[in-house]
């Protein structure tokens, strides 16, 4: 992006103490952070691309249904720029989200992508891993994420196919080659992050990504802000992975799906507090011996007004928690 004082054109001695300010306030601006990709070009101002803390970039997703023509677009995905390497977390929903990201790592660093981390299975978080393969990276996630992908790969296949390339094939849906069984540190030079796995909670092969320098932690959906949490792995589980994440030191908290967050654990206070609910609701449904249907119609009503895609997900979720909780 050009400065302003490159386009002005003074004609006299204030214009050139004008552009000599503009030119100390761009400085001042660049330094201190306010405008920390702006040097970047069309691509990276085009994605959003925004570093929230000392060498980590995010690009925000939008809210939208997977019906919507962003539908690709909808998690949130970056990188961590060590001395010696970059690490991905989670590369979009689509070949083109990887690319634009890869693109707007190059406006910034021209560092090897040594790690492609993938917070779980999903494909807004994992279709974009196509766009990074000629890097030559290790591609990372839990160690439940390669059968996890084996799973899905004929779903997104058929579901996301105009996601995955001119000419997609079974190749185009990379897995893991690097798993993470509990924890494990990668060293980005000079810049340690370290990996965690989790029992199944948000799905079966959550994963998150804590950068040691800046206490800064990319949860995937394990989190999720102002979008309707979904439920694709145990409701119980995943309140026990919030439990024990609560007292963790954490300086930034980045969601998979929402705004960054200064304040944790209050963080997730929304998105726990509509779980518990679930529990609590789907238990007493079962217990009053009411059916799905009727425990669908029923839970949660209140939180209608708190959450986007409520209308699109909150039934299915109410679905899931049932039938968790119908046997135990
Ligand atoms: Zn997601």
């Amino acid at each position: 992006m050009e400065t302003a004082c490159i386009k002005f054109q003074p004609s006299s001695a204030i214009g050139q103490k004008l552009t000599i300010n503009l030119a100390i306030l761009t400085i001042f601006l660049f330094m201190s952070g306010f405008i920390s990709v702006t040097f970047a070009g069309g691509d990276t101002e085009s994605f959003n691309l925004e570093q929230v803390a000392d060498g980590i970039y995010l690009h925000l997703g939008i809210h939208v249904e997977f019906t919507h023509r962003q539908h690709d677009d909808i998690a949130n995905i970056g990188f961590i720029v060590g001395e010696k390497c970059i690490a991905i977390v989670d590369t979009g929903g689509s070949v083109t989200i990887g690319h634009e990201l890869l693109l707007s790592i190059r406006e910034i660093s021209q560092l090897p992508v040594c790690y492609v981390i993938n917070t779980h299975v999903h494909f807004d978080h994992i279709l974009g891993n196509l766009a990074f393969l000629k890097e030559g990276p290790q591609f990372v996630g839990h160690s439940q994420l390669a059968d996890a992908v084996e799973q899905n790969r004929d779903f997104f296949l058929r579901q996301f196919r105009g996601d995955l390339g001119p000419m997609p094939d079974k190749d185009s849906v990379i897995g893991p080659d690097l798993t993470v069984a509990k924890t494990m540190d990668l060293d980005l030079g000079n810049r340690v992050i370290r990996l965690n796995a989790y029992q199944t909670a948000h799905s079966h092969s959550d994963l998150t990504v804590l950068d040691l320098d800046t206490k800064t932690i990319w949860t995937g959906d394990l989190v999720f802000r102002e979008r309707i949490p979904s439920l694709d792995g145990k409701l119980k589980g995943w309140l026990a992975v919030l439990e024990t994440l609560k007292n963790q030191e954490i300086n930034l908290a980045i969601p998979g799906h929402g705004t960054i967050s200064h304040d944790w654990p209050q963080t997730y206070a929304a998105e726990k507090f509509y779980l518990t609910m679930l529990l609590n609701d789907a238990r007493k449904a079962i217990k009053n011996g009411q059916f799905l249907e009727d425990a669908v119609s029923s839970i949660g009503k209140k939180e209608k007004q708190k959450w986007f895609l409520h209308e699109q997900h909150h039934a299915r979720n109410v679905t899931k928690a049932f039938t968790e909780l119908e046997w135990e």
